[in-house]
């Protein structure tokens, strides 16, 4: 995917417009394209910058629906697991999870639960749950209190790194035909003489240009931010989207001691808690609060970390202090829904709405989810279109993402190659430090002192590939800096919200 090539691509007439790159707008584009369609996708900011790098990191049928009784979810979901399983296997891998019990009444409770999670599942690659002893929770897992417990329960899930899924996903829509650009944020809405929306303005953010796309159908999966580009239709905000924050921390692998995830299930507010091996670091998380305006770049907030903190100390035998947090970060829910009820409770379904304009916009949903939602869009989309399409041909469609390059040096202190740097931004558009160490290398969101320290050599391979003077070059690193700033989690204040970066 090269971004000048895509720009050029991205003016005149298209069939589908998609406003938003994360994982929702990328599988609209995907699945427009699999229907013989000519999609444009495009992204404010860097691909996946919103909710769709900042999740738990797994494709699910969410365990925590099925105690509320969402059973069509789950099913739907379970079935997307299977099949995401089975299309992309190198980008998503069972993981096993134990639920740490201290009672009888919780063993029934869990195994019980957790038997119909396997029923829903149906037929599926992924091993059914079991009763584990003490001793065997304990090998699973040598970081849980093990004293504390009778045994648990194990299950299986699809874990994923979500960034590389999203490229994955852009780059099968790309191979169809789809042209998607990032740093091209929609500013107007085209219309024609009778109101219906025809098309899009946007800012080329690189260059200050400002370009339209004509297309019949613009579908706003603009996330957290839907409200916004409801907005330019003259919409009312605030009618289809609930915002709900949910934030991790990142703390050593050593707290785990294993590649086994716990869900932990008795938090303060009645949820479940994850603690998962991530990228040689355990996630843990996340929470989920109501949160009134759109944030660009959303912190947890000093009471999410100290609730985080405090689950953990009750499961881990080393309870994680501030001290231990490598790195802390937030993403906001785009929830279908008019607010009122607890976020928690609130249902994970997406819902569409088409406005008198024509414009369609999708709010909800899961990424696990996204591929369905994708087709459910289009489907809704074109009912009230001209265009005609194809069938769609994702549910057999394998994503991949090629190897990451190793050999050559490293970036200092990290992981990854100056030579899969380069690569990012010759490949996957990466434009700026922060698109690469945030997303096409983890790094900030694992540990952000290391992302800092790795900061100014990955901005000068980025200056260099994309010929930048030493000016933009100072200018992208002092702008990586403040926003790594905001995933470190000394000194111990609440940061508040956040400017735009
Ligand atoms: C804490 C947390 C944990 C989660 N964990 C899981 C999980 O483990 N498994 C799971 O299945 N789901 C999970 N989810 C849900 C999942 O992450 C979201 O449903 C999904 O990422 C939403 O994707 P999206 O594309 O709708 O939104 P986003 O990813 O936010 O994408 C919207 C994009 O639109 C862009 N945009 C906004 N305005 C404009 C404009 N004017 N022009 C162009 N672009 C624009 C934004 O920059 C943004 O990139 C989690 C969510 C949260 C918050």
């Amino acid at each position: 995917m090269k971004r000048e090539a895509m720009l050029a691509a991205a003016c005149g007439a298209a069939d589908v417009v998609v406003i938003g790159g994360g994982a929702t707008g990328a599988g609209i584009a995907w699945e427009a394209a699999s229907r013989g369609l000519r999609a444009v996708l495009l992204e404010a900011r860097d691909f996946g910058a919103g909710t769709s790098s900042r999740s738990t990191k797994l494709i699910h049928g969410g365990v925590r629906y099925l105690a509320q009784g969402r059973l069509g979810l789950v099913r739907e979901a379970l079935h997307e697991r299977a099949l995401l399983r089975h299309n992309a296997p190198t980008l998503v891998r069972a993981l096993r999870f134990v639920v740490p019990v201290a009672s009888l009444l919780e063993r029934v409770k869990f195994r019980g639960g957790l038997a119909a999670y396997d029923l829903l599942a149906g037929h599926s690659d992924f091993p059914r749950s079991a009763w584990l002893s003490r001793r065997e929770m304990a090998a699973a897992v040598p970081g849980l209190r093990a004293e504390e417990f009778a045994g648990a329960v194990s299950f299986h899930d699809g874990q994923f790194d979500d960034t590389a899924l999203l490229f994955a996903v852009l780059r099968a829509a790309a191979d169809l035909g789809a042209t998607c650009v990032n740093y091209a944020e929609v500013t107007a809405l085209l219309k024609r003489a009778d109101g219906r929306v025809c098309g899009v303005a946007y800012l080329d953010c690189e260059s200050g240009q400002t370009h339209e796309v004509q297309a019949p159908c613009v579908i706003n999966a603009a996330g957290p931010a839907v409200g916004a580009v409801l907005a330019l239709d003259g919409g009312d905000a605030g009618a289809s989207v609930q915002l709900s924050r949910g934030s991790h921390v990142v703390v050593g692998a050593g707290f785990l001691g294993g590649d086994t995830a716990v869900l932990m299930p008795r938090v303060d507010d009645g949820r479940v808690m994850f603690a998962i091996p991530w990228l040689g670091h355990t996630l843990l998380g996340t929470t989920d609060l109501a949160q009134d305006a759109f944030e660009a770049e959303p912190t947890p907030r000093a009471a999410e970390i100290d609730a985080i903190l405090a689950t953990a100390a009750r499961y881990l035998a080393r309870a994680p202090g501030r001290a231990d947090i490598t790195a802390m970060f937030c993403g906001l829910r785009p929830l279908a829904g008019t607010g009122g009820a607890p976020t928690a409770q609130v249902s994970r379904e997406h819902a569409l709405t088409r406005a008198a304009s024509g414009l369609v916009t999708i709010t909800g949903g899961k990424w696990t989810t996204f591929r369905r939602m994708a087709g459910a869009t289009l489907d809704f989309a074109l009912a009230a279109s001209p265009l005609a399409a194809g069938p769609s041909r994702t549910a057999d469609c394998p994503l991949t993402s090629p190897p990451m390059a190793t050999a050559g040096p490293h970036l200092p202190g990290l992981a990854c190659t100056e030579a899969a740097c380069r690569a990012a931004v010759r490949e996957t558009m990466a434009r700026r430090t922060e698109d690469m160490l945030a997303r096409r290398c983890r790094a900030l969101f694992t540990d952000a002192r290391a992302a800092l320290a790795a900061a100014p050599r990955v901005a000068a391979i980025v200056g260099e590939e994309l010929g930048r003077s030493a000016e933009e070059v100072t200018q992208d690193l002092a702008a990586f800096r403040r926003l790594a700033a905001r995933y470190i989690v000394d000194p111990v204040v609440d940061p508040g919200p956040a400017a735009d970066t």
